[in-house]
């Protein structure tokens, strides 16, 4: 979601297919999938290392894509597959990668999708490859961002999707949880990273003032939330039309999410209480399709879709200290 107010950074639709300069013995191909949410595409990153190069976001399940990796790679070894986190535009090639060049895949010990194991489990300070991981639950549970120095010395930050140059992150409970991003948010700030390399946009200079905007940026969100809630309760639908009113309808859908995930946080630091939900649909979510057009996006199903509507009925108040 651009939110032209902070300092994000454009760039010009990059070349496709090919390995592009980031950092001396970094590159990194930007993959076919440009949208809303995923900007230009995904980044793949690949780094330059004595046994071969570290994939980290083998990207979406385009087979080009993968081809293009391949490429790219030439004649050197693709030596392991790293995953920030497990959304389907980072990981999705993963197992066709991994099947075209037999590097195992490494991720956080416990996978966001049930059921899957990464071959080699990462834990909070795992160190390879010179690669450090640091675990940053928020945008998602499994989030990994990975330390690094590149081969000029220039120490820098693998950030995935926990900060972005581009745009501020989606945080979708349940698997998103606002209270996690603040901290994960307060980690990362604490650090002082050159630069970051996030799973979307360019490169991201003094990457501290951004991360500290992001963090402005909600603190003055929740306020705003808590104002609405000393005068009034709300659904979230309703709420999130109050304060957003974004007349885009992927944009609508990610505000509600986004007022659910900070309301959860003040739940959970008991600053509010849930009361009975709505019976009725908010008119702005009655009116969108269940889902578009065409079939479900990877990784979203009719599940996720029918929750996501129920969340918007979910009621709040402030909560009263006896
Ligand atoms: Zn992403």
């Amino acid at each position: 979601m651009p939110n032209y107010a902070m300092a994000f950074l454009q760039e010009p639709e990059p070349q496709r297919g090919i390995r592009l300069p980031v950092l001396p013995g970094i590159g990194r191909i930007v993959a076919r999938n440009p949208g809303i949410m995923t900007y230009h595409g995904t980044n793949t990153y690949l780094i330059d290392e004595a046994d071969g190069l570290t994939i980290i976001d083998p990207g979406p399940p385009d087979p080009q894509h993968v081809a293009d990796i391949l490429t790219a790679a030439g004649d050197t070894k693709i030596t392991r597959i790293v995953l920030t986190h497990s959304h389907f535009d980072h990981m999705g090639a993963a197992e066709s990668l991994k099947a075209a060049t037999g590097a195992p895949v490494y991720a956080f010990h416990i996978s966001a999708i049930p059921g899957y194991t990464a071959d080699i489990p990462l834990h909070d300070d795992t160190e390879f490859a010179g690669l450090t991981a640091l675990h940053t639950p928020g945008h998602a549970s499994d989030h990994l961002c990975f330390q690094y120095s590149a081969s000029d010395g220039s120490k820098i930050l693998f950030s995935g999707d926990h900060v972005m140059s581009w745009s501020s992150s989606i945080v979708s409970p349940p698997e998103g949880d606002m209270l996690a991003y603040y901290r994960s948010l307060r980690r990362v700030m604490s650090r002082n990273d050159a630069f970051y390399l996030p799973g979307h946009g360019p490169k991201l200079p003094e990457p501290q003032n951004l991360a500290a905007e992001l963090l402005a940026h909600r603190q003055k969100r929740e306020n705003a939330i808590l104002a609405a809630l000393q005068i009034q309760d709300w659904s979230i639908a309703a709420l999130a039309h109050e304060l957003y009113a974004k007349s885009d309808p992927s944009l609508k859908v990610a505000a509600t999410r986004n007022v659910l995930a900070h309301i959860l946080k003040l739940k959970a630091e008991n600053k509010v209480t849930e009361l009975a939900p709505d019976t009725q649909l908010h008119p702005d979510i009655a009116s969108l399709p269940d889902h578009s057009p065409g079939p479900l996006p990877p990784g979203v199903t009719m599940a996720t879709v029918s929750q996501s509507r129920s969340d918007t009925l979910r009621r709040f108040a402030l909560a009263r200290t006896v």
